[in-house]
């Protein structure tokens, strides 16, 4: 029977010398013909086992190989290594699956991360990914922990569909349409009345619409769940398969949103402070160890840790759209002309320019607010003085925007007006504005990169390695 298994994170924090145990997992290391680290992913840190010189078979010793699985049952007696305070004294070994040393391309060695996303069917076996993955678990965890809290509903919001939230492209069409013989329609364009849903369709680029519907029901709903972007940008930190966190909430201002927003990504980060200090502890060293190959003026001033406790303690700052904008004309970078892209009122700020607010001006999490209406969604409330929008985006060091949101448009005509001016076809979203019809109310919501977070906690460099198996444009393996 296996469920008499122990996990080996449960044998190292509560078992006993004497104790009768069982744990299995995979062969990290085997040593002096007499030593197994073994690993079973409950936590980073290996259960030695004992095998007694003489005691076992030299045919089954030849099978304890990096990558193999075993069921070891023994007593749990104090151990003279050091590194642990227990281990295993083998009774019984059993090889569940054999790993041909030979073959198995994950040696007990320190491998290149871009090696390991080549073979990321078992890059989960190492340290990093491990301590990666189970902080990821725990962030998902938290994230319905602290909205089921507030009595936030979960909305599950379609994957499929027909509407286009930002008004933009990069979308993936969906379709059922045989590629090579497509149906035309008198003009020769695509005939889409014949595709599967008798129209066009893609996979969604945000669930919000459809949670501004929920929440004009029950008030505070969030969505929790895959969103797709075709963008062709090979960046570190965008990917076209991502997971995102959109809570909407009816009769909350942009204020309440920030507030929100903050209090929520601080809960978070604690929730993982508290449920993996290991996994912080290991990926605070790495980071560490991979600093310290950088010049001294790349480095960074915090450890991954440190850092966590200075955003978890500290006020996030705030400041408006103009107030960035002048603060980038004033920099000392500005006026050594070393940003690349144009800095002036009514631009897209770009990633270099985000960075020098948070990174070098704030050193902290800064919330931007109040953006031209020009560079945003149609979506976003107008102000009082015309031409900026109620728009809050949140900028993390070393990732850029984290967070995306606003406060809604409520008011129909303004809406309408809106759609219009920016292309937006009101017929096809006339189930969007059935809200602002019926019982409109002051709402507002933000979208947050669940992989853009886990980047930020678990202090790795590149998106593709927080997503256990990550679609860039040209990669799709796995
Ligand atoms: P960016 O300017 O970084 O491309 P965006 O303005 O397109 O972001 P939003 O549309 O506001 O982003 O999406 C909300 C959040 O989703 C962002 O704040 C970010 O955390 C995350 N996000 C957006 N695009 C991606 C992507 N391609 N991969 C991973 N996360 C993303
Ligand atoms: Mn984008």
């Amino acid at each position: 029977m296996f469920n008499k298994r122990v996990k080996i994170s449960t044998l190292l924090t509560s078992a006993t010398a004497g104790d009768q145990v069982t744990v299995m997992g995979w062969v990290r290391t085997f040593r002096n013909n007499q030593f197994i680290a073994l690993n079973d992913g409950s936590t980073n840190n290996n259960i030695q086992v004992v095998a007694e010189l003489g005691k076992f078979d030299d045919n089954l010793l030849k099978r304890l190989t990096t990558g193999a699985s075993v069921k070891v049952t023994g007593e749990v007696v104090p151990s003279i290594g050091k590194g642990q305070s227990v281990e295993i004294k083998a009774g019984a070994i059993e090889i569940l699956g054999d790993s041909d040393p030979e073959k198995y391309p994950l040696q007990p060695k320190k491998h290149s991360l871009e090696f390991l996303r080549e073979i990321a069917h078992l890059r989960f076996r190492t340290n990093t990914f491990g301590s990666v993955f189970r902080i990821r678990h725990s962030l998902a965890f938290a994230v319905h922990k602290f909205f089921n809290e507030k009595g936030f509903v979960y909305m599950h919001t379609p994957v499929i569909t027909a509407s286009d939230a930002e008004g933009a492209g990069e979308m993936f069409r969906v379709t059922t349409l045989d590629l090579d013989k497509l149906p035309r329609t008198e003009d020769g364009a695509v005939n889409f009345k014949e595709d599967f849903f008798g129209r066009s369709t893609n996979l969604t680029v945000s669930g919000q619409l459809e949670g501004e519907l929920a929440a004009m029901a029950f008030s505070e709903i969030y969505t929790f769940g895959p969103t797709f972007r075709a963008e062709n940008s090979n960046t570190a930190r965008h990917l076209a398969e991502f997971w995102m966190i959109e809570p909407e909430m009816a009769f909350h201002d942009l204020e309440d949103n920030m507030n929100l927003a903050e209090e929520f990504i601080k809960y978070i980060i604690r929730y993982v402070m508290e449920h993996n200090a290991d996994d912080l502890t290991f990926l605070t060293q790495r980071l560490a160890e991979e600093e310290k190959q950088k010049p001294q003026n790349e480095r960074s001033e915090m450890g991954l840790i440190e850092k966590l406790e200075f955003v978890v303690n500290n006020a996030f700052e705030r400041i408006t759209y103009t107030e960035a904008i002048d603060i980038l004309l004033q920099s000392p970078a500005y006026k050594k002309k070393k940003f690349q892209y144009e800095v002036k009122w009514g631009v897209d700020m770009q990633s270099e320019h985000e960075r020098y607010l948070v990174e070098k001006h704030f050193k902290k999490p800064v919330i931007v607010t109040n953006y031209p209406a020009e560079i945003k969604s149609f979506y976003m409330r107008l102000n009082e003085d015309g031409k900026t929008v109620a728009a809050m985006d949140i900028l993390a060091p070393g990732i850029g925007e984290i967070v995306g949101g606003s406060q809604r448009e409520e008011r129909l005509d303004v809406l309408e007006e809106k759609m219009k001016k920016l292309g937006v076809p009101a017929e096809e979203l006339w189930w969007y504005l059935d809200t602002r019809r019926f019982g409109s109310v002051p709402h507002a919501g933000f979208g947050l990169g669940f992989e853009r977070m886990v980047l930020f906690v678990t202090g790795m460099g590149n998106i593709r390695d927080v997503i256990p198996f990550p679609r860039t444009p040209k990669n799709a393996e796995f």
